[in-house]
């Protein structure tokens, strides 16, 4: 590396920090910036005065990261994962219930059979891929509900960036049955998924892992220090502002959202149409009930739109250590718009609500109740519009300003996983180091 300014990183969720791990290991002078108080992002854990503990969602790992991060020896090895559908008042495991339905089957080998030319929307893609009855009746139903969008307005990206077929799914899906370890399944991308990868969690919370990636440069780290401005002159990053004050850095890495680093962007039009990228907000209702096994299995899926939530996590089935003994927390998703009915609802509605609604799959879920946290926010999931899926073609191959990257999942503006996260960022920060 011949320039001797530090590389500017924003933001210390997972992807910042492992840019900075990475720095760090190559001795590439960097600083690190982050608008909140604490490190971890996403996976920030919380453990409340009960001894129940929440994530940002319910977060699964791997064994392979944690290995890699080095931190291994601290996780507990998740036994069982497994999600089931409610279709007409009645449970179905996934994949193995779903396949057996003879109209998913039968529409599905038709499917295969007819070929079918290359889909032009989300929709398309999922008939095709699977057949129109396990399309229409759960897989478009759901993926509408978790992007807020339509799924003829959705790109085909959408299922093309869906790992593992079908077959691999089972094949993976059995190997948990014999292994007796939840085998990780559509968790991968960058690396091989295999019997011999499957899901730990760290026995102090998920942001264990940030925590060991920060281990030795934590005064490189600026907390409550949000990046205001990104200078950039004849099309080269040259200097960052924060708190008012410039740096002046010899590249930026970032990890804020992907239309949120276009505005950051001063002196250049590059990033102008990344502007309109869309996230989806979420609501995440963290309830908390006596007695365990609430629910048939660790995840529930809703397909048919008849209840607020499209689905019901109860991790502690996968994850017993996430609640006290005989009691559990199960999380209830709720896809919404920033400033609609339930993103302005407040925390006694919104519990109210899912209360009345989880009364209808657990009947006594009412009496067992022993209350709830909320959590929101307005930027979970990226939306792949086809309005605009040329610039996010685009936006994949670069921001269009050579020492300026963007990573991680809002940065990348990708749905993908910590495993991923963390070794496309190393690959990437390889490839910036390279070129510097
Ligand atoms: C509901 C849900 C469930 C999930 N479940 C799983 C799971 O089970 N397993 C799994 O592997 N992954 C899961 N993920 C994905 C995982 O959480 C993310 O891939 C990962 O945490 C992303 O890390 P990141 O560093 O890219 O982003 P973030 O964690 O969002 O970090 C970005 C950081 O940048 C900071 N920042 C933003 N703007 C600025 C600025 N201008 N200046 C300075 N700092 C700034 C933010 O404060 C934040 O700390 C889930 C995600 C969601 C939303």
């Amino acid at each position: 590396m011949k320039n001797e300014k530090p590389i500017a990183i924003i933001g210390a969720g997972l992807a910042g920090l492992t840019a900075a791990n990475f720095l760090h290991e190559k001795r590439v002078p960097f600083v690190l910036f982050e608008a909140g108080k604490k490190i971890a992002g996403l996976t920030a854990s919380f453990k409340d005065d009960e001894g129940f503990s929440y994530d940002f969602g319910a977060h699964f790992i791997t064994n392979r990261l944690a290995d890699a991060i080095g931190v291994g020896d601290e996780c507990l090895t998740v036994k069982h994962y497994g999600e089931q559908v409610y279709l007409g008042g009645k449970y179905y495991s996934y994949p193995f219930g779903l396949v057996k339905i003879p109209r998913m089957t039968l529409s599905g080998i038709k499917a295969k059979l007819s070929g079918g030319g290359k889909p032009n929307s989300c929709a398309e893609w999922f008939r095709a891929a699977y057949g129109a009855a396990l399309a229409d009746e759960v897989a478009l139903p759901l993926i509408e509900a978790w992007s807020g969008a339509k799924a003829e307005k959705l790109s085909p990206a959408v299922g093309e960036s869906l790992p593992g077929s079908i077959g691999k799914t089972l094949y993976l899906k059995a190997a948990s049955r014999v292994t007796g370890r939840a085998v990780a399944v559509g968790y991968n991308r960058e690396m091989p998924e295999k019997a011999s990868v499957y899901h730990v969690y760290p026995e102090k919370g998920v942001a264990t892992l940030c925590e060991k990636l920060a281990s030795g440069f934590e005064d490189q780290i600026k907390l409550e220090s949000p990046i205001e401005e990104i200078i950039v002159e004849n099309e080269r990053v040259v200097a960052v502002k924060s708190k008012g004050e410039l740096t002046e850095v010899s590249a930026v890495v970032s990890t804020a959202p992907a239309n949120i680093l276009a505005k950051l962007v001063k002196g250049t039009n590059q990033l102008d149409k990344f502007s309109k990228f869309n996230y989806r907000p979420m609501i995440f209702v963290n309830m908390k009930f006596d007695g365990r096994g609430l629910l048939p299995d660790t995840v529930l899926w809703f397909p048919e739109n008849n209840f607020p939530f499209f689905r019901l996590t109860e991790a502690t089935l996968s994850m017993p250590w996430l609640a006290p003994e005989g009691k559990t927390i199960i999380t209830v998703d709720i896809g919404c718009e920033r400033g609609d009915e339930f993103w302005e609802m407040d925390e006694d509605k919104l519990t109210e609500l899912c209360l009345e609604n989880l009364t209808k799959i657990v009947p006594d879920a009412r009496e067992k109740f022993l209350g709830a946290k909320v959590l929101k926010t307005p930027i979970a999931y990226p939306k792949f519009l086809s309005e605009y899926e040329t610039e996010r073609k685009d936006f994949e191959k670069s921001t269009g300003i050579e020492n300026l990257l963007s990573i991680g999942r809002n940065g990348e503006f990708a749905h993908i996983f910590m495993e991923d996260v963390y070794w496309r960022t190393r690959r990437k920060i390889g490839e910036l180091i390279e070129r510097s």
